[in-house]
């Protein structure tokens, strides 16, 4: 590459002036031999960085990496590489979500004692069934079960959507994740000095983000301080970590993009974002997670459509469905403001995307009856609904959150990628609903038995 630029930069120069001579030929491509043990025929595949679809393409796999993907004329597995035919199918790569908590909710319970290896592993593939092939679990990740989990996926040893987790979260004592469960699970900072210990410890653990909670929850809690934030920011900085806020004011998202923050996993909520702060947030290149499906819930007085759909009926128990549809009669006294707030919500969004902001999907799954991997297919459903195009909802949710997270191999398909992608029966182009169409999930290429995972739901406590 610099060698090339070294050669080209003084004809480009000269041509300036009028450059006699002829370019260089372009040397022949000798033809490379691709590795592949499979290729995958006549699909649409959306490379998910928004590059167009190719129509009619083939995919050579080699082991878990994408080794070739183009139009079928123009990929030549080996002679004799076995070939799958998938005319009529749409492939996306698997969902990446930097919004999630893991643990918390069996079957209708929603407690910390829920929080065990057996059920963050059930979260996961929970995940991994709707497509989401990598999760965030953000804050509410206390001790080191998080990191066996992950072990044992990095050796093979668990199945599952990726976990990368942001541990335990800083807050005011007591004053992290909204609801009792996981209140308990985030790290109460005082001072300084403590928010410096703090990270250094979950620097050491291996956390993909520091995530901090800004919120006074309608003032009944405290807020974590400007002085203790900063002090937050500047020590995850100076070790090379991301700090994410839970944000709910417009004062508080103006300070923290001030103080250096890295990345928001909510919009503000008390609401429209001016000009001046959507501005800052572009100009420090702040990502944000809308995170629209839980504050869109409350907007609705009777159960909505979508909690019938049959990929919930696959993974959900029926008294789980039962108490989420009932949960809207509650929200009918204030659904007007809620309504209202959501459409500040809106609005918002449109100018962060109109601004060139860098969104992200990040569903906040695990939140109770928020349902881990289909949340993610609502979410990609309300950003279009909101104005982005489907296009745009996509990249949110794979490789913009792959880079990120800083998964250079994810969240594109490429040859020299992960074979992370799902295998859809229609274009979510079309309708962005599409994306919950899924015949076929593959992690690292090997497909996920996703009809096991039904049946072992079906025939356990309805967990
Ligand atoms: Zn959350």
């Amino acid at each position: 590459m610099n060698l090339l630029r070294w050669v080209a930069l003084p004809c480009a120069l000269a041509a300036v002036a009028g450059c006699g001579t002829e370019p260089p030929p372009e040397p022949e491509t000798p033809p490379v031999a691709i590795a592949a043990d499979v290729v995958y025929r006549g699909m649409r595949v959306i490379p998910g960085d928004g590059s167009p679809p190719i129509e009619a393409a083939a995919m050579a796999v080699d082991g878990p990496v994408i080794t070739a993907l183009g139009p079928q004329e123009e990929v030549a597995p080996p002679p004799g590489t076995p070939a799958v035919d998938l005319a009529g199918k749409t492939l996306i790569p698997a969902l990446i979500d930097l919004h999630g908590h893991v643990g918390f909710q069996r079957g209708l319970s929603y407690e910390a004692v829920n929080y065990t290896r057996e059920n963050i592993v059930d979260y996961l593939r929970r995940y991994v069934y709707h497509g989401v092939g990598t999760v965030v679990s953000l804050g509410t990740d206390p001790g080191g079960l998080w990191r066996e989990i992950r072990h044992a996926q990095l050796l093979g040893a668990l199945d599952g959507a990726r976990l990368h987790t942001a541990g335990s979260g800083l807050a005011a004592p007591n004053a992290g994740p909204g609801s009792p469960a996981p209140r308990p699970s985030a790290s109460g900072v005082t001072s300084e000095d403590e928010g410096r210990q703090r990270v250094a410890e979950l620097a050491d653990l291996g956390v993909a983000f520091v995530k901090i909670w800004v919120d006074d929850r309608g003032g009944t809690v405290e807020k974590l301080a400007p002085d203790l934030y900063r002090a937050i920011i500047d020590e995850a900085h100076r070790r090379g970590l991301q700090v994410v806020a839970h944000v709910y004011y417009h004062d508080d998202a103006e300070d923290l993009v001030a103080a250096g923050v890295d990345g928001f996993a909510h919009l503000v909520r008390d609401r429209e974002m001016d000009d001046a702060l959507v501005a800052a947030i572009v100009a420090r290149d702040v990502f944000v997670m809308p995170n629209l499906g839980v504050s869109e819930r409350r907007r609705h007085a009777t159960a909505p459509a979508w909690l019938q759909d049959p990929l919930l009926a696959a993974t959900v128990a029926p008294a789980v469905l039962e108490r989420a549809a009932a949960s809207y009669a509650g929200f009918a006294a204030d659904a007007r403001a809620r309504a209202a707030q959501y459409a500040a919500m809106e609005r918002s969004l449109l100018k962060l995307h109109a601004a060139g902001a860098a969104l992200v999907l990040g569903s906040d799954a695990g939140v109770q009856d928020h349902f881990p991997g289909f949340a993610a297919h609502r979410e990609l459903e309300l950003l279009v609904a909101a104005g982005l195009s489907p296009m745009d909802a996509l990249v949110a949710a794979t490789s913009r959150p792959a880079l990120r997270l800083r998964q250079i191999d994810a969240g594109r398909l490429a040859p020299g990628m992960r074979a992370d992608f799902v295998v859809l029966d229609a274009n979510p182009l079309d309708d962005i609903t599409a994306t919950r169409r899924i015949t076929g999930v593959y992690l690292d290429g090997a497909e996920v038995d996703r009809e096991a995972l039904r049946a072992a739901w079906a025939a356990g406590d309805g967990s």
